[in-house]
């Protein structure tokens, strides 16, 4: 669903401070890891009476091999490719799990009028960041004139009867959101087994369980500088999720032109401003992931205000003629905790 330089990012922008892994009271960290999605996935726990490690890895492998054939656009038969596949206008009914991550795109797509996006993925192929790979030039204004009649949310509608397209043409693509909601997956499977104390990273997007028998999950948010790494800022977290869209690492222009993953519904373009990265808390994952896209596909004044607005806690990292600066919403603010 994601390319592999997704797991460069994690680690370029996050770290996680282990403490003391001798916890008290005989709980024991667990570490389980594997490959999901284009990317890793590990999951950290403690808990005194631990499940058979090797059942608890299976099911959680099980559980992202469901959603991978649910929602992943590198899988030419999953249930969203037939879906995107279909030429019919008429109601399909999708399972519980594709209508639960559409419902909630859709829901910020609304509320964003349209900057988030799950219909853009024909614009992300043509600029060169699909699975057909990249481009040399820019497409021509005719090449995006083609595709826009059928990129927009309001060319899907949502009903008791099913998901339908208002143009045969819309694809889905849930890349930006799918993420996240394997993370709240994989939470919901440890929490069955009575594990609360957890950290579940899926390529940088984690949800943090209750604090661990030594304390608090603290993350490192590093300092976008070029060379070499200096941690920028540390957040003390229990029972919240963090996503982080961007990476500086990766930030590219050419001939002025900034080249970027994240498109502009508005413009039909990559996104054109400064915005290098942006991370939000949220309690769940899949939220989180959604609106840290939303967020930087947004230029920062706007997304700011936005965040505002709703009260979301989001970290922006902008690239200005000085180097990069940090802007914090104020719901972010009480999460941090050193300088
Ligand atoms: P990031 O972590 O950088 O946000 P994601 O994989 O979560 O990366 O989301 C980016 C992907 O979402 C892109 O690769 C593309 O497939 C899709 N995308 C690009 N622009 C938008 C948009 N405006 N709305 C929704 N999805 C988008
Ligand atoms: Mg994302």
């Amino acid at each position: 669903m994601r390319q592999s330089y997704i797991a460069v990012l994690a680690m370029a922008l996050l770290l996680l401070l282990s403490g003391c892994n001798e916890a008290p009271q005989g709980a024991q960290q667990h570490h389980l890891q594997g490959s999901t999605m284009g990317t890793y996935y590990s999951v950290k726990f403690y808990t005194d009476t631990p499940p058979v490690l090797a059942e608890l890895q299976q099911q959680l492998d099980k559980e992202l091999e469901l959603i991978n054939d649910l929602m992943s656009t590198y899988r030419p038969d999953s249930e969203l490719m037939r879906f995107n596949a279909l030429t019919s206008t008429e109601p399909q009914q999708l399972s519980a799990q594709t209508t639960e991550v559409v419902t909630e795109a859709i829901r910020i797509g609304q509320q964003t009028a349209g900057i988030l996006d799950i219909t853009v993925g024909p614009l992300v192929e043509l600029w060169g960041f699909g699975a057909a790979g990249r481009i040399e030039r820019a497409p021509t204004a005719e090449q995006i004139d083609a595709i826009t009649p059928y990129v927009g949310i309001d060319k899907l509608q949502l009903t008791g009867a099913g998901l339908s397209k208002l143009d045969p043409r819309v694809a889905l693509d849930l890349s930006t959101i799918a993420k996240g909601y394997g993370v709240d997956r994989l939470a919901d499977i440890l929490l069955s087994h009575g594990i609360s104390q957890f950290l579940v990273d899926i390529g940088g997007d984690m949800r943090i369980g209750a604090a661990k028998p030594d304390g608090h999950w603290r993350l490192a948010i590093e300092k976008p500088i070029s060379s070499g790494r200096a941690v920028q800022r540390i957040l003390n977290l229990e029972h919240i999720s963090l996503a982080t869209s961007g990476d500086y690492r990766n930030y590219f222009e050419q001939d002025g032109v900034r080249f970027s993953h994240l498109i502009d519904p508005r413009t039909a373009q990559p996104i054109q401003h400064r915005t290098v990265s942006s991370t939000v808390l949220h309690p769940n994952a899949m939220t989180a992931d959604a609106y840290a896209t939303t967020l930087n596909v947004m230029a920062a004044d706007e997304a700011l205000a936005f965040a505002e607005q709703h009260g979301i806690a989001v970290l922006i990292i902008e690239k200005t003629a000085d180097g990069f600066v940090e802007r914090i919403s104020s719901a972010f603010s009480p999460f941090i905790i050193e300088h």
